[in-house]
């Protein structure tokens, strides 16, 4: 028997002697089947303040982003209601849904890949709900009222002065905040253009954008003041899909049960007690209420408090820190390093395809979007000098963010295009006019047939349309007939 396999017979040894009853209750359901209010004490120490470094970055960047444009535009907008988006400053149009939607499938497929190699680092580093409810609101909640244990004291107190005045203070606070975020928020929406002319021109003139503004900010009062955790535990459908990304060898927060177990008191002298000294100090820090030694679990959002708990306890009884640490199954059970598996290399090649892919699109996507049609009910006029014309509708979207001018020309038959108006697209706007097409009768091979229509911006062609010619019935087709 190799050493591989006897870390594996112990660990699953160990494994098999843990307590199992933690599965028949939830953290945050009491037994009477009540919400449990968690009350998390502020964890402390180097992860916990790099997550605040890492927060300020990222508050920095939500609250500016929405002012930064180029030439006059945001550089993101998700305007859904007007199907206006923007990211890094390309305006994407309805047209460009194909190249969205391949966006987010490589979105989707680097949330896997990242998934399956580093769990769920995400929602403990990057995910807003965690950022806005750790990083803000709960900072927010320690001012006002203190520790987990002055929480629950100011919980259980009958309602006085004191018990008043903290609640109303952290409403208003927590209302104010979602204010603040709902502003915001609406500004990735309409721009913050449209939210500083709500604000300019009050919200009688506005009272739609106004309505929205309220709503969202009650959402976020609602979701930070009651509901917390709930949004990753029973809404947040990234955290259950945990169960099927994971493997032996994803990395995740977790509890070194081959060297903590069997657990003690530190008093406890038995001769192979493992380094758990049974404090639960990383149970009280966390905010979803589980005990991480009970292993990987779907309320585990990697928040990394129980690391910094445990460690700090490891410090004061003496022994080496990382019994709660970065680690995958196989790095605790087997002692195996982290290796690139086929799962990953095969992640790799997709996602690497896929992003080849939405590259190539992106270079390649057209300015000008132009559609060509018949106007319907329409047949073809003769005209005086054996001529045959037909009325054409012609729709096109201007993705610049400059007024375009264009022209037209027939490219696989000899012909007049004769436009209604000049075709002069404003920026980033639909134009819709009409055009004849008309086509000497001996040019027509049959009674419909493809022309092609070339579409030029100064002399130079940027697409070719095709559309259909309707004529009379020709010499040919008739002799067929
Ligand atoms: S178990 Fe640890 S990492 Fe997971 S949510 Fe709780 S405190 Fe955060
Ligand atoms: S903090 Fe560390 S020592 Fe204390 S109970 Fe948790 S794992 Fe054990």
């Amino acid at each position: 028997m190799n050493n591989n396999q006897d870390s594996e017979n112990i660990a699953a040894f160990k494994k098999d002697s843990l307590d199992q009853t933690f599965r028949d209750s939830v953290a945050t359901i009491s037994k009477e089947g009540n919400r449990n209010y968690i009350a998390p004490q502020q964890p402390k120490g180097k992860l916990y303040n790099r997550r605040s470094y890492f927060s300020y970055f990222y508050l920095i960047l939500f609250f500016t982003l929405p002012f930064l444009k180029i030439d006059g535009e945001p550089v993101f907008l998700f305007n859904v209601l007007e199907r206006k988006f923007i990211f890094f400053g390309v305006i994407f149009w309805p047209q460009d849904f194909f190249i969205f939607a391949i966006g987010l499938l490589t979105f989707l497929v680097f949330i896997i890949l990242f998934t399956v190699a580093f769990g769920r680092v995400f929602c403990g580093w990057a995910c807003p709900q965690t950022i806005f409810m750790e990083m803000v609101f709960r900072k927010i909640e320690y001012w006002i009222e203190g520790d987990a244990n002055q929480q629950r004291k100011l919980k259980a107190m009958p309602w006085n002065a004191e018990k008043l005045r903290k609640r109303s203070a952290k409403m208003i606070a927590f209302f104010s905040v979602s204010f603040l975020i709902a502003n915001f928020f609406l500004g990735y929406i309409i721009g913050m253009d449209e939210v500083g002319v709500l604000i300019r021109e009050g919200i009688f003139v506005h009272f739609g954008t106004f309505s929205a503004l309220v709503i969202f900010t009650l959402i976020f009062f609602f979701v930070y003041y009651w509901f917390r955790e709930q949004v990753c535990l029973i809404v947040c459908p990234y955290g259950r899909l945990q169960g099927v990304l994971l493997d032996k060898n994803s990395i995740l927060v977790a509890y070194d049960y081959v060297r903590g177990e069997p657990r003690g008191k530190v008093t406890d002298n038995t001769p192979d007690k493992g380094d758990c000294v049974n404090c639960h100090a990383c149970v009280r820090v966390c905010p979803t209420g589980i005990d991480i030694r009970n292993g990987t679990q779907l309320e585990c959002v990697n928040c990394t408090a129980c690391i910094d708990a445990c460690d700090e306890i490891m410090d004061h009884v003496n022994k080496p820190k990382g019994l709660i640490r970065y680690a995958s199954e196989n790095n605790i059970a087997a002692k195996q390093k982290t290796t690139y598996t086929w799962r990953l290399k095969l992640y790799t090649i997709v996602l690497t395809l896929l992003l080849a892919f939405l590259a190539t699109l992106l270079i390649t996507r057209d300015d000008v979007s132009t559609r060509i049609l018949r106007t319907p009910g329409q047949m073809y006029q003769t005209l005086n000098d054996d001529k045959i014309s037909n009325l054409y509708n012609i729709k096109l979207a201007n993705k610049t963010r400059k007024l375009i001018h264009l022209d037209l020309k027939l490219e696989n038959i000899e012909g007049e295009i004769k436009m209604i108006n000049p075709i002069d697209v404003p920026k980033e706007s639909y134009f819709q006019t009409s055009l004849f097409v008309i086509l000497k009768q001996e040019r027509l091979e049959k009674r419909k047939m493809k022309i092609k229509i070339g579409i030029y911006e100064n002399g130079k062609r940027i697409e070719t349309v095709t559309a259909t010619f309707l004529g009379p019935a020709h010499k040919k087709e008739h002799h067929e007939n």
